[in-house]
């Protein structure tokens, strides 16, 4: 009479209701999987990750004395996919039943729902229990609204959560947002504190993934390996990060810097993305800070709007858009990806960086990813769904329901502006303002036109001049387009002709 309970590999909560006690009956099943390592190209160190933090969970489970069933990704027995493993584990255990978790994924929702329907035995859906919003909560929250604003998602779940208020419901310092303070540069102090995440070897792991046919990209670094695989490890990085950075993540939020690859960045996506912390958990641990004085208003809100803000505000993009979503190219955007984004190795100094970094490493924070590759993508006019399907392989913490609206959402604007109120660009001026990366670069951030000039100049023009029809209107960018304006017919030729001659060229940038 055994009971089947399926654990993906990012629901690896020891918290979830499941686990509460041992149930003789259940055995859980989790499963490494070409269907997951191959429906993209993903960074070496993705897999070992994934991998490592399941393995690490199993025998989290057998130890508590539940029976688990795990398939490595060599072991002959296994079919490889959800589907077929299922179907002979139903017959293997003589199952009556299967229960799963409901997956973030689109893809393997519709996938699990299918299958539901066709296995002999009856099967069920369970909440996750993760997240602080319903899938639907941001589409019952702003209708048929053709803008959905984050800040009013946000305000809204700080309200239901309890999150940084006065007894009277009102927020903590009078103001629900404190953005404005989280826009400094860094010029080297405070200090990057030094990272906090574990060291471990996990080259016999790396040579079994290899063993078994699996391809990637990236550096696995197997040997030093820096990503947290159980829970214990996780809350030591939350708690490294409560310590040594949240103090000064608000102001240097949006900074950039080449010796300093994570500044005051957490480091949370992937341990909490597999569901090893609970966002619940990691807000209430900041607010503590500022409530002991541990860190100022600025930091804390800044950071709790990343968590239970953006985070569970994307997610409901990406519900309400699924499927479908991932065809959106709002500009018509059609040029491939130049294939130095699988080398970085680029004249471009703020682009070698950030990719040489993502290659490195497997990481990149926000603004490395938002303001400097996206940014590139996006005034190249790259094609968006390549683009997304990059992101989507690279990141430590790249799983789609997260990282498609901010790709194709926020940093590509391909859903004509749903998610983000105007084009995340901008040309070197900001890059410059924002980070070192200008310094020494072969091109001059401060000129427009000649072989020298920054190309992030005339594609930004460029890119205004090509879509002024569409963003015209739009009144956040009155300034840009005030500008263009300003500029003769002259100007705005050898503008475009630049731009086309670097797009011409993208390969030698
Ligand atoms: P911190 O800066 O320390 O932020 C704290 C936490 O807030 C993060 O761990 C994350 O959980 C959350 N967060 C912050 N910003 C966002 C956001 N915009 N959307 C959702 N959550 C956010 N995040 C992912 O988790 N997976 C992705 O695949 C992913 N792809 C992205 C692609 C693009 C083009 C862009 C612009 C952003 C993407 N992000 C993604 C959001 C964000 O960049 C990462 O969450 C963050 O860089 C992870 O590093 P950190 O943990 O050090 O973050």
């Amino acid at each position: 009479m055994t009971r089947l309970r399926l654990v993906l590999g990012d629901q690896l909560d020891s918290n979830h209701g499941w686990f509460e006690r041992v149930e003789p009956d259940v055995v859980y099943l989790l499963m490494e999987v070409r269907q997951e390592t191959d429906y993209v190209l993903h960074h070496a160190q993705k897999v070992i990750a994934f991998f490592a933090a399941m393995r690490a969970f199993a025998t989290f489970l057998a130890d508590a004395g539940h029976r688990v069933e795990y398939l490595r990704i060599a072991d002959p027995r296994n079919r490889q996919g959800f589907a077929a493993n299922l179907e002979w584990l139903v017959v293997e255990h003589r199952a009556v039943s299967l229960e799963w978790q409901s997956p973030d994924e689109w893809r393997l929702d519709r996938q699990m729902r299918v299958l539901a329907g066709s296995l002999p035995i009856p099967a069920r859906e369970v909440a996750s229990q993760h997240f602080l919003a319903e899938r639907n909560e941001a589409v019952t929250l702003f209708g048929g609204k053709p803008r959905w604003l984050m800040e009013t998602f946000y305000r809204h779940m700080r309200k239901r959560h309890g999150l940084l208020l006065d007894a009277a419901g009102r927020p903590l310092g009078e103001r629900w947002n404190f953005d404005r303070e989280n826009r400094s540069p860094w010029r080297g102090a405070p200090p990057e504190p030094s990272d906090p995440r574990p060291r471990r070897d996990r080259r016999d792991l790396w040579a079994e993934i290899q063993s078994a046919g699996v391809k990637t990209f990236g550096n696995p670094q197997a040997e030093d390996f820096r990503w947290p695989a159980t829970r214990a490890e996780a809350l030591a990085l939350l708690e490294a990060f409560i310590t040594q950075a949240l103090p000064h993540f608000g102001p240097f939020q949006d900074a950039m810097h080449t010796q300093a690859p994570r500044l005051f960045h957490s480091l949370l996506s992937f341990p909490l993305n597999i569901k090893l912390l609970h966002p619940k958990e990691i807000a209430a641990a900041a607010e503590q800070a500022f409530l002991e004085g541990r860190a100022t208003l600025a930091s804390v809100e800044g950071f709790v709007r990343q968590i239970v803000g953006w985070r569970e505000y994307v997610r409901g993009v990406y519900w309400s858009r699924m499927p479908g979503y991932e065809e959106v190219n709002y500009f018509d955007h059609q040029r491939p990806l130049p294939s130095w984004f699988w080398t970085g190795k680029t004249k471009m100094r703020c682009l070698a960086h950030a990719l040489g970094q993502s290659l490195e490493t497997a990481y990149a924070h926000h603004i490395q990813r938002l303001m400097v590759i996206g940014n590139f993508a996006l005034l190249a006019g790259l094609a968006p769904r390549a683009v997304h399907e990059w992101y989507l392989g690279v990141y430590i913490d790249a799983v789609e329901w997260v990282e498609m609206p901010n790709t194709l959402g926020m940093s590509q604007f391909a859903d004509g502006g749903l998610l983000a109120t105007k084009p995340y660009v901008s040309s070197a001026a900001y890059l410059k303002h924002m980070g070192d990366y200008c310094v020494g670069c072969a091109y001059d951030a401060k000129t427009r036109l000649g072989k020298r000039a920054c190309p992030f100049n005339a594609l930004y023009w460029n890119f205004f001049i090509r879509h002024q029809t569409r963003l015209g209107g739009n009144p956040r960018l009155g300034t840009v387009f005030l500008n263009l304006a300003r500029m003769t017919a002259e100007e705005k030729r050898a503008v475009t002709e630049q731009a086309t001659g670097w797009l011409e060229r993208i390969e030698d940038l």
